[in-house]
């Protein structure tokens, strides 16, 4: 046997060098599998022995520690390739020599330049030469068969994993907040920091029902959630730091926190051009959902009441983003409205004014991620009625009649475009199709300008995907108005502005109808609101609208009614004030009906004089004065005023009285004490 395959190896191939193949495909295999490796380098030996000399036998080992589904990540058999189609190779030499290349198409394409390049190979069984037929035959049979290994092992191993998962026994990476116990059981983490801080995370979301409030509670209380270290050598240790949005969700929504085994939430597609992604799936086709599986911190029932929760408020607030139907709730511009600063799309809040619901435009995409302000927010109150108003006066058969012709005129120039843009997509097709060809026709004897032509391939392919999606896009974007959609607002223009101000067309309507006319409306807060509004058809119009006043300012007292209350103050109390000011239907400024107290608020506020320092100054004596001049005790002068012999002025709703300056017709000491109190006389 050996003479046999001796006599393969002729003086040219010793000239050569001879190249040792030395591979491991993960790093574990290159720690546990040692063996292996030292049978690959008594391969080294054998080279020796047959008469290569130490210094020309050459240790290609640089794939140690990658994977090696296919060949373009792995330097090491390009380098050996190349060397090959340069014709220094003698010989290859490795363990199992079709494991060189883990696919077909890789080990192929080396046999075939051996072959032309008269490099032998070698491996444990013995050498082969790939320039005769026979032993060219065995080694591709031993490279498929090499494949069709690896995929029956694959398909086994996949195939072990879902029936694991089935039976709910596949031992998974568990979220945080879970441990495997000795028996391989996931339990909740026996860290009690861990697990209060989850249980709090679940107790926020139910309070608050947002995952944006929960990150704020969070960050308010400036408190950490934990997160595991699954690679590098700080491996499995727990690592605190602040909450993010994404974070809550992902908790939110992971059913393992219900106690629920799940497999196959996902599917993992690769692309031709290398690039992976991840697509979600629906619960129907998970390979695995299976209830009660192990101790949740919460609920399965509550775990579909929170996915359904944040599906609710994707719908109030993410999906607003883009330009979606008109939903329920007053805001005009609800998808309407651009951002000035930042050109995102704006969405809505409602807030509550006298039991009215009025929108607020906010910018807030940036800051949800990380919980700060958003970057506009504008009060849309008054934005709507001015756009209200300007459509109403806009908008008539006529106008809209030029709108429609613009709009046609834009759609034939889109069509333009669009065929500029389909011939972008034909060249890149056309240079695609060529670089193909060039590829296809390489000598293979030229690896090198096969490898770079190869390369040009991919990219013109690339270039091509790029075009087309490029294309769609803008289509997308630029489609115009359906023929359902130019009637619709035809049948407007007849009769708009009644329609717009029946207070029995819905918000929905108007919403709709404003969608119909308009494109967006960029907004742009400074000293004044600006908007941008620009029709369907192209045309623009701006125009400003006063910052709305702040909320203490529409709550003040108007100035009419602080001058009417100074006016009565010259002779009325705060309970006679109130009422002659809602006699004349005068309201407060949140306006509610006047009470006493809220005339008395008012008077402090703008520091105007109460009634009894009025009358004072107006002369007017008080009990004690008074009695002091008419030489009685300030009770005869509380008689004689209920006997109406005093004239007294209330300056107050107690009832009690200021007096005016005692004339000549002023009561004395005892001529009136008979007529009150007979008992006085007597003692005289
Ligand atoms: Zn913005």
């Amino acid at each position: 046997m050996i003479r046999e395959t001796n006599s393969k190896i002729e003086a040219r191939h010793l000239k050569g060098n001879a190249y040792l193949y030395v591979r491991q495909s993960t790093l574990r295999q290159v720690f546990e599998n040692q063996e292996s490796t030292k049978r690959q380098y008594a391969l080294r030996q054998r080279a020796v022995v047959l008469g290569w000399p130490l210094e020309r036998i050459i240790v290609v080992d640089s794939d140690l520690g990658q994977s090696a589904a296919s060949s373009s990540d792995r330097e090491g058999f390009q380098r050996l390739v190349t060397e090959v189609s340069m014709g220094r190779a003698g010989i290859v030499m490795g363990l199992e020599v079709s494991r060189l290349a883990r696919n077909s198409t890789d080990w192929h394409r080396l046999l075939e330049i051996c072959a032309l390049a008269g490099t032998l190979i070698l491996d444990e069984d013995g050498i082969y030469d790939p320039a005769h037929f026979n032993d060219r035959l065995l080694l591709g049979l031993k490279g498929t068969m090499s494949e069709a290994e690896l995929h029956v092992m694959r398909a086994r191993l996949r195939g072990g994993i879902l029936n694991k998962a089935r039976r709910a026994e596949l031992e998974m990476r568990l979220p945080i907040g879970f441990v495997y116990d000795a028996d391989k059981h996931a339990r909740l983490d026996p860290d009690k920091r861990i697990q209060d801080t989850l249980h709090l995370l679940f107790k926020t979301f139910r309070r608050t029902g947002s995952a944006m409030a929960t990150v704020k509670a969070f960050r308010e209380q400036k408190l950490q959630f934990p997160r595991r270290v699954y690679r590098g050598p700080n491996k499995g240790e727990i690592i605190w730091g602040e909450l993010d949005h994404s974070r809550v969700l992902w908790v939110l929504h992971h059913p393992r926190y219900a106690g629920v085994f799940c497999f196959g939430r996902t599917r993992q597609r690769k692309h031709p051009d290398g690039r992976h992604t991840c697509q979600r799936l629906p619960r129907e086709e998970w390979t695995a959902y299976i209830p009660d599986s192990h101790a949740g911190y919460i609920t399965a029932a509550e775990l579909d009441e929170n996915n359904r929760r944040l599906r609710d408020n994707a719908y109030a607030l993410g999906a607003e983003r883009e330009k979606g139907p008109p939903r329920e709730g007053p805001a005009l511009l609800q998808g309407l409205a651009i951002c000035a600063v930042c050109g995102e799309r704006m969405t809505v809040r409602y807030h509550a004014i006298n039991g009215r619901r009025v929108p607020d435009y906010a910018c807030q995409r940036r800051g949800i991620e990380s919980g700060k302000p958003p970057c506009q927010m504008i009060h849309g109150g008054g934005i709507d009625d001015a756009i209200g108003k300007l459509l109403v006066e806009t908008v008539t058969p006529v106008t809209l009649e030029v709108a429609l012709t613009v709009q046609k005129e834009l759609e034939l120039r889109v069509d333009e475009t669009d065929r500029l843009r389909r011939k972008e997509v034909e060249s890149a097709q056309y240079e695609a199709e060529l670089a193909r060809r060039r590829y296809m026709k390489v000598d293979p004897d030229n690896r090198m300008v096969a490898d770079t032509l190869e390369a040009d391939w991919n990219a013109k392919l690339r270039a091509l995907g790029e075009a087309q999606d490029r294309a769609e896009q803008r289509r997308q974007a630029d489609r115009g108005l359906d023929k359902e959609q130019r009637a619709h607002i035809l049948a407007l223009a007849t009769d708009f502005p009644r329609l717009w101000n029946d207070p029995r067309t819905p918000d929905r309507e108007r919403k709709r109808m404003a969608r119909l006319l308009v494109d967006d409306v960029t907004l742009l807060k400074a000293d004044v609101i600006s908007l941008q509004i620009r029709f369907k058809g192209g045309a623009t119009r701006t125009l400003s609208v006063p910052l709305p006043r702040p909320a203490w300012m529409t709550r003040q007292t108007s100035p009419d009614v602080v001058a009417a209350i100074d006016r009565l103050l010259d002779d009325h109390t705060d309970d006679e004030i109130a009422s002659l000011l809602n006699e004349r239907g005068m309201t407060s400024g949140t306006g509610k009906r006047f009470r006493g107290h809220m005339v008395a608020r008012i008077r402090d506020e703008y520091g105007l004089k109460d009634l009894h320092s009025r009358l004072r100054a107006r002369g007017y004596l008080d009990e004690g004065q008074i009695a002091k001049r008419l030489h009685v005790k300030p009770c005869t002068i509380k008689i004689w005023r209920r006997a109406g012999l005093l004239k007294a002025h209330r300056y107050n709703d107690k009832g009690e009285c200021l007096f005016d300056r005692p004339g000549a017709d002023a009561p004395l000491k005892y001529k009136h004490q008979d007529k009150t109190r007979g008992k006085v006389s007597a003692s005289s």
